[in-house]
């Protein structure tokens, strides 16, 4: 039975559209529960209504057409309970209604199930049967199972348009995506797909200019791979009979028919080489992938294979150099740093991915970039994206996918407003973060990229309160060594001397890898990482405080600070380990002095060892992405989870407090540097709180500074107070909104001014 839903599920997947993944549903629903009738209804999100759209067993003409309001028949009562209803004898239900079109009367065994994604009904799916029958549990428990696989297929092809929804005037009504803000402003421009080029599955569809130079390109491609499978073959020695028998069987697809005209089929739709190939590919490895023969099965991997061979060449053979159009917005399964960095600057204005969130480090360096992003947009069919007008509001993380008219006016017009606002703040660069009482808050930046440096000296900043070295580490083939470290660091140390600098020692794991030291664990947020790794690897971490020390000398600005602690005896060794590399080097001539040293306070055990922490070092520095993470233990990076990740949780504006409140009491300056103090929202509240000092992505600054300026001290120790009243997220950040509007600032929070 596994075995069945395994290939139904594999066909639904790779269905073209969303009709065929209907059709393949009701088919296999039918067959799997030995029904006589399966159907399955969506629920349309303009009328509320449940529309027939796929049936085995029913009239074929009734698809389309029969419809139960949203509370109407037991199609309604599944969808209003949102669980099964299992019933021996439907026409007998006080719910039931009759329905003449598709002849059902005849019917009298019912199971509905919900069909739901992210906790929202979608539609529902049925089977009936003639007799008089309640369906068993592992019926159920079946029909519940394609109902689930479903919904994903629904939630996609909602948004790629499968679906259409008309407005009034029959005219497709602009489709809203959710995700999660990730950097704030909106942004309205064309949409590039950003992929691994040599991942079949995430090559994007893309109109050609010219059908036929993109199949006589094709046929040529094709030409190459049989000759490098032939020579491939050659090499082998005769008596390698299998291995010489593979490449036959390679040989044979290319020169079958179907592989090649399917794809050249499909050019001449008008996709280009690389998409046709990937559906071409997909439909064979499919097909494949649901034979009963398991030698048969097993050729789908082969075909892919073939695929990617094929792809490789196309890619190649044709480096056409990619199209960014002049308001590019990237879109991507899973955007990193280098994504973002092959569109030239010029022409990107914002940044949409599927998965992550708000503290993902995409989401960091597109704050650092002044670019508003969305992340975490679960259901994305990025694939199907490209070209396609797109606006994205990073201020509720909302993403609007082929705007009507009316709503692409009413963002441009607030992109204008977003323009002016940048303008205006760009005025408070040199200013200092004052609030109307008289207190200063020291503004620092988080920085890593080296190309972070120069938006961050032109940004006002009064230092780096973050320098996240892991980032110069991962753009290399190899551990950097001592002197190109050096390098690195005296450039960030000298740009902003005299003002501090502090550099956070290697913090690899989690979600920061280095292509050449994998680690592979089963929960690498709860694993090797951060100090753990480099105090297990006593040879990185001095080789890095030395390059730190000499970077540093005649310019006594160095703050050196150790991420992921989680109990005071790592940072009694790493103290150990920072007089070794220094007394090395007194010993070697060098005129270093010994630099400041900190804690980043980033688990729930340092914030209840934040005095015995103080105690030891020079300074503090909460970490409120990691901490939001840990103490609610919400993956920063899962858009699955990203609704319950919230840096203004009150469990963490309590933690954030009593971390403080421990570095008050001792002497010992404590800063924020996550994301929370680049939040205009969370800076009131620090700022209540006597934090020493505030570190953000630069694209951050000047709308917290302008914020800080706009309150007393006393108004932000009464919100404070207030804020530590409410019992959920949502409440503080209702209090925090309405304080910033009456104040006159809310464009800095949300679209418009
Ligand atoms: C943090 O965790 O808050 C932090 C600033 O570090 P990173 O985002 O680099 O993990
Ligand atoms: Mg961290």
């Amino acid at each position: 039975m596994l075995e069945i839903i395994r290939r139904t599920v594999q066909e639904v997947n790779s269905a073209p559209d969303l009709q065929h993944a209907l059709s393949v549903i009701v088919r296999r629903g039918r067959e799997i529960i030995c029904a006589d009738v399966c159907t399955v209804y969506l629920t349309e999100q303009e009328t509320g209504e449940h529309v027939l759209r796929a049936t085995e067993g029913l009239a074929a003409d009734s698809v389309g057409h029969v419809r139960f309001g949203l509370y109407e028949g037991l199609v309604g009562l599944v969808s209003e309970r949102a669980e099964p209803v299992n019933l021996d004898d439907a026409p007998s239900h006080p719910r039931y209604r009759y329905i003449s079109e598709t002849g059902e009367q005849r019917f009298h065994g019912f199971l509905g199930v919900p069909i739901i994604q992210h906790r929202k009904v979608l539609g529902v799916l049925v089977v009936r049967q003639q007799e008089s029958r309640r369906f068993d549990e592992a019926e159920v428990t079946l029909l519940v199972t394609l109902a689930a696989q479903l919904a994903g297929a629904i939630a996609h092809a909602d948004i790629s348009g499968g679906i259409v929804v008309e407005d009034q005037q029959h005219q497709p009504i602009s489709r809203i995506i959710r995700g999660r803000p990730g950097a704030p402003g909106v942004a309205v421009g064309t949409l590039v797909v950003a992929y691994e080029r040599a991942h079949l599955d995430e090559v994007p569809d893309a109109a050609v200019a010219d059908i036929d130079v993109e199949v006589a390109h094709f046929e040529k491609v094709v030409a190459g791979v049989r000759v490098e499978l032939q020579e491939m073959k050659d090499r082998f020695d005769p008596s390698l009979k299998e291995e010489r028998v593979l490449f036959d069987a390679y040989l044979m697809m290319l020169d079958g028919d179907s592989l090649v005209e399917g794809t050249i089929t499909r050019i001449q739709t008008g996709n280009w080489a690389s998409g046709a190939l990937r559906d071409t590919i997909q439909e064979h490895a499919t097909m494949f992938e649901s034979m009963e023969d398991s030698y048969l099965r097993e050729r789908s991997s082969d075909i892919r294979d073939l695929g990617r061979r094929i792809l490789l060449r196309l890619q190649s053979g044709s480096p056409r150099a990619r199209v960014f159009p002049e308001n590019t917005i990237l879109v991507g399964e899973d955007l990193t740093a280098t994504h973002l960095a092959e569109v030239p600057g010029d022409r990107l204005v914002g940044v949409i991915s599927a998965k992550g969130s708000t503290a993902s480090h995409v989401a960091i360096l597109s704050k650092a970039l002044g670019l508003p992003a969305v992340m975490g947009v679960a259901d994305l069919p990025v694939r199907h994206l490209e070209g396609k007008e797109v606006i994205i509001d990073g201020y509720r993380g909302q993403v609007y996918l082929s705007p009507s008219k009316v709503v692409r006016n009413q963002f441009e017009r607030l992109a204008t407003e977003e323009a002016e606002l940048s303008k205006s703040l760009g005025e408070l660069r040199d200013a200092p973060a004052v609030t109307t009482d008289g207190q200063k808050m020291p503004m620092y930046i988080n920085a890593g990229l080296l190309a972070d440096i120069s938006p961050s000296l032109e940004s006002g900043a009064e230092g780096v309160g973050l320098y996240r070295t892991e980032i110069p580490f991962m753009i290399r083939e190899s551990f950097p060594g001592e002197d190109s470290q050096v390098k690195i660091y005296r450039q960030v140390l000298e740009a902003f001397s005299p003002r501090p600098v502090v550099i956070r020692s290697l913090d690899i794991g989690g979600d920061k890898m280095l292509p050449y030291f994998p680690i592979h664990e089963e929960n690498p947020f709860l694993g090797w990482r951060g100090i753990r790794v480099t105090l297990d690897h006593p040879e990185i971490f001095i080789t890095q405080l030395r390059a730190m020390l000499k970077a540093s000398v005649g310019l006594s600005n160095l703050h050196v600070m150790l991420p992921m602690v989680t109990s005071v005896d790592e940072v009694d060794e790493a103290m150990i380990l920072l007089h070794r590399a220094y007394e090395e080097l007194l010993d070697e001539g060098e005129k270093v002095t010994f630099p400041k040293l900190g804690v980043m306070i980033e688990v729930p055990s340092a914030v209840y060892q934040a005095d015995l922490l103080a105690r030891r070092v020079d300074f503090l520095s909460i970490g409120t992405n990691d901490l939001t993470q840990y103490l609610l233990a919400v993956d920063r990076n899962n858009a699955a989870v990203a609704d319950l990740y919230d840096s203004l949780h009150p469990a963490m504006v309590r933690a954030v407090l009593q971390v403080t409140a421990a570095a008050q009491e001792v002497g010992t300056p404590v800063g924020v540097c996550g994301e929370l103090a680049g939040d205009p929202l969370g800076a009131i509240l620090l700022v209540a709180m006597g934090v020493d000092s505030l570190s953000m992505s630069s694209g951050s600054l000047s709308r917290v500074k302008k914020t800080i300026c706009g309150f007393s001290r006393v108004e932000a120790n009464g919100l404070l107070e207030e804020a530590l009243k409410q019992e959920d997220p949502e409440s503080i950040r209702e209090l925090l909104r309405t304080a910033m509007e009456e104040k006159g600032l809310g464009g800095l929070v949300r679209a418009g001014i």
